[in-house]
């Protein structure tokens, strides 16, 4: 379970859930499913997003004037 901001250079603990954003990713893997959550505190979801890659890892992405929903399988907490 998550507890600690995603942003590996902030690491805040969680407290609030909140607080800035929680996502919660569902991967199929070798026939299992995988549910995975990772959080970004308030401050850094100001600064930045997720972005997840084609196996649906999540990474940081830094927010831009023209950011665009993305079509993955994500469901907000
Ligand atoms: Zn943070």
């Amino acid at each position: 379970m998550i507890d600690r901001c995603f942003n590996s250079a902030c690491k805040k603990r969680l407290c609030y859930l909140r607080d800035g954003r929680v996502v919660r990713v569902i991967r199929s893997e070798n026939g299992h499913l995988h549910v995975e959550h990772f959080w970004l505190c308030g401050p850094c979801y100001t600064v930045y997003d997720f972005a997840f890659s084609e196996e649906g890892i999540p990474f940081l992405k830094a927010r831009l004037s023209d950011t665009f929903e993305h079509l993955h399988e994500i469901t907000a907490a």
